[in-house]
């Protein structure tokens, strides 16, 4: 038998020593808001797993519930489970909350606690985590998502210039919270960014689908590209109408509700959606996320990522069918407030450093704990 000396041996077995939970809650600069929804503040839900000497950290954006799901069902299970063998404690996990649904609350502890031991696992490795699961590209593109129907036109295209100016090829905005402003706000963005990025808009499932297919044709007008849930997304014959009916050029896109894969394979089947977005601080972490993003390589549709840019990343990388990801401004707010190593777009992209171990995050505990709960 052959012997790769320099290689440390995988599947050794490193032992889950601790899991701490804790939450934050983060006031956004101004209110926002989208068509179907307003908010004053973010919560963070933060897990943190020692073992091997190492230190991983794994987050999601749900309530203070998601905290205590974490730690009084989840945390019982982990300890003494092998870092080192990823998908044994996702699946004894999973099977562990059959009775609560592997949706909800349970999939944002789940995912949390997920990425929280890809992390370690890289860390115990020595590895950036883009470098553990290999890339198939250098660099992720992003799109600046902000846009909030709460915005004055000045601030809109304030927010949205900006970013066009930065390099960024795609910009987002939201819709539909006052239909009749709609026209306004899109043409306002589209003079703001002029033909240096691709528009996209957020409907937050603000309308029926006989209005959507309206609204497509008039964005089409300001050559939007990305008509993201027109329609509520479990509405998947409402989207599968909606993307048979417009233009060839606008792309319809949806998926960031989606806790698991049975999710997703039926928003495929269904034909529901050009390009499908997943959160990975809902379907189950990094794990899960890699698992929606196979589905997609598979029917060969362009995979997107929902908000926590710094967490994708490295798993974006990874991911063949992986087309963009979402730079959403309340989060790439909170991930520079709360961690050392936030990577810094470049010309509208982001790219790891192979030096940071891990997600190559570190928490600032003193500024994090200003918003403690
Ligand atoms: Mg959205």
């Amino acid at each position: 038998m052959h012997s790769f000396p320099n290689i440390r041996p995988l599947g050794g077995q490193v032992p889950v020593s601790d899991l701490t939970v804790s939450v934050y809650r983060i006031p956004t600069d101004t209110p926002e808001s989208d068509s179907t929804f307003k908010w004053t503040h973010t919560t963070l839900v933060l897990a943190e797993i020692e073992g091997g000497g190492k230190h991983g950290i794994g987050y999601t954006y749900g309530s203070p519930a998601v905290a205590t799901f974490i730690d009084k069902m989840l945390k019982p299970l982990l300890g003494g489970a092998d870092v080192m063998n990823i998908p044994e404690t996702a699946g004894l996990l999973t099977a562990a909350v059959r009775n609560e649904g592997n949706c909800g609350v349970a999939a944002m502890a789940l995912s949390a606690v997920d990425s929280a031991l890809w992390d370690l696992k890289a860390k115990v490795l020595g590895l950036s985590l883009s470098d553990l699961l290999g890339k198939v590209r250098p660099e992720m593109q992003l799109y600046g998502s902000g846009g909030f129907t709460s915005y004055t036109i000045d601030r809109l295209q304030e927010q949205l210039g900006k970013w066009a100016q930065a390099g960024f090829r795609g910009v987002k905005m939201k819709v539909g919270r006052r239909p009749q402003e709609d026209e306004r706000r899109v043409r306002a963005a589209r003079d703001a960014v002029g033909g240096h990025a691709a528009l996209f808009v957020d409907a937050n499932g603000a309308y029926h689908a006989r209005e959507a297919l309206e609204k497509a044709e008039q964005f089409a007008q300001y050559g939007v590209s990305w008509f993201e849930e027109p329609v509520p997304a479990a509405d998947l014959k409402g989207l599968q109408f909606i993307r048979t009916r417009v233009p060839p050029s606008m792309r319809i896109a949806a998926g960031e509700y989606g806790y698991n894969l049975p999710y997703f394979d039926a928003m495929l089947q269904a034909g529901a959606v050009d390009v499908l977005q997943a959160d990975a601080t809902r379907c189950g972490g990094i794990t899960g996320f890699l698992k929606a993003g196979y589905l997609c390589e598979a029917r060969q549709l362009p995979f997107s990522s929902h908000c926590a840019p710094a967490l994708h990343l490295p798993a974006a990388l990874a991911l063949p069918s992986f087309c963009v990801a979402e730079y959403f401004y309340d989060h790439v707010r909170i991930e520079k407030m709360f961690f050392d190593g936030v990577p810094e777009p470049a010309n509208g992209m982001l790219r790891p450093d192979p030096g940071r171990p891990g997600l190559g995050l570190e928490l600032k505990r003193a500024d994090a704990g200003k918003y403690a709960l």
